[in-house]
């Protein structure tokens, strides 16, 4: 039984019929920036998360760019983050012009460690992105009560949380703004590139908006700011607007993923993942941790089971930040993630078998170390 990391075409299979009458429509409205498609998407989008304003722009990695820059961020300013993500998050805090500031993460969860943000705010901290990583919210009542305390806004990156809660609340809708990625294999995910920023703030919307286009703001052909060009296309807001009803039960079976594996894993020498109790994971990714992951990898491989390191290298040991002159050490959670993380499959379409095949691959796994050893 083969059984790939992800696959995306039974889920197209699933929603094809929805798909292509929404592109049709598309093509025959012929309107294709800045339509009806986006407008209705980014309001069942907003209604989605429990907030008043979504803005559809080109990727997750924008809409933490642009809200960056809507709640304040300015050149010279500093963003706190973790650094056991890839580098869309840094990325966009570079392009608002700030200095990443990275705080370690919980040994357990791989979130943001909290308790450690204090420390790490000076005069000069103009945001804080908590990342919700694999799709598990960040504790975000304490933090949000030290931001506001201190007046630092908070930027959600939800970009693999769609749909997932912190205490019955959605993800993106806590903090002063969610960003959100729709790449393919998120869990709401287009057929290109694409992302939205939700917010509660009706002027921090408008102002993601002019950024979007430009910085054209309710005028035409008047630029309030010099803004970039980051818009969700009609066509991916029409594809996407035909696959939101779904997502609830796309990651209902994801959790039921989880669940079965966390029963065949129990026991084993894998260490499972962490579900708080406020929380509603919504698997974005299942992650284990093993003092031997790559040679886990490689035997999972070998019997034809596709797995992903999600991240094997943090983002202050990337050369695109090596100028932030942090070293190996600068922080030991977030490297010691980076060395025991695996990510099994875990996707809507996977069959229960097939998540019981992984399991029984899993539990067979002797390191060569400890054989070697006895
Ligand atoms: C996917 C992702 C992003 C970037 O989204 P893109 O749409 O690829 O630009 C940012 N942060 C996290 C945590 C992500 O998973």
């Amino acid at each position: 039984m083969q059984i790939p990391f992800v696959s995306l075409r039974e889920q197209y299979e699933d929603v094809a019929a929805e798909i292509r009458a929404a592109l049709d429509g598309v093509f025959r409205r012929s309107s294709f920036v800045l339509g009806e498609e986006v407008r209705r998407f980014e309001e069942a989008f907003a209604a989605y998360c429990g907030c008043a304003h979504a803005v559809g722009v080109g990727s997750g990695t924008e809409a933490l760019h642009l809200a960056l820059r809507a709640v304040g961020v300015r050149p010279g300013s500093e963003v706190i983050t973790v650094a056991n993500v890839w580098v869309p998050t840094a990325c966009a805090i570079h392009a608002a012009g700030a200095v990443p500031v990275f705080v370690d993460v919980e040994p357990d969860t791989g979130n943001m460690d909290v308790a450690a943000v204090a420390s790490r705010i000076t005069p000069r901290t103009a945001a804080i992105v908590p990342v919700h990583l694999y799709g598990q919210p960040v504790d975000l009542d304490p933090l949000l009560a030290l931001a506001r305390a201190r007046g630092v806004p908070v930027v959600e990156d939800a970009c693999q949380a769609h749909g997932a809660e912190y205490k019955g609340r959605r993800a993106g809708s806590l903090g002063d703004a969610g960003c959100f990625s729709f790449y393919p294999t998120k869990n709401l995910g287009a057929y290109g590139d694409g992302g939205a920023v939700v917010t509660h703030d009706a002027a921090l919307a408008r102002t993601v908006r002019a950024l979007r286009n430009y910085g054209e703001g309710e005028q035409r052909y008047r630029s309030e700011r010099p803004g970039v060009n980051s818009r969700l296309d009609e066509v991916q807001a029409a594809m996407l607007r035909a696959k939101l009803p779904r997502l609830d039960e796309w990651n209902e079976r994801r959790r039921r993923h989880a669940a079965l594996y966390r029963e065949r894993l129990a026991g084993t020498a894998v260490r499972l993942p962490v579900e708080r109790p406020w929380a509603r994971h919504n698997y974005h990714l299942f992650v284990v941790r093993s003092g031997h992951r790559d040679e886990l990898a490689a035997w999972l491989g070998r019997h034809g089971i596709g797995t992903a390191v999600h991240y094997p290298v943090p983002v202050h040991l990337q050369p695109a930040f090596a100028h932030l002159g942090l070293a190996e050490g600068a922080l030991p959670e977030t490297e010691r993630a980076c060395r025991e993380v695996l990510s099994l499959p875990i996707y809507p379409e996977l069959r229960a078998e097939q998540v019981e095949r992984v399991a029984e691959v899993v539990a067979a796994f002797r390191p060569r170390a400890e054989e070697a050893g006895r």
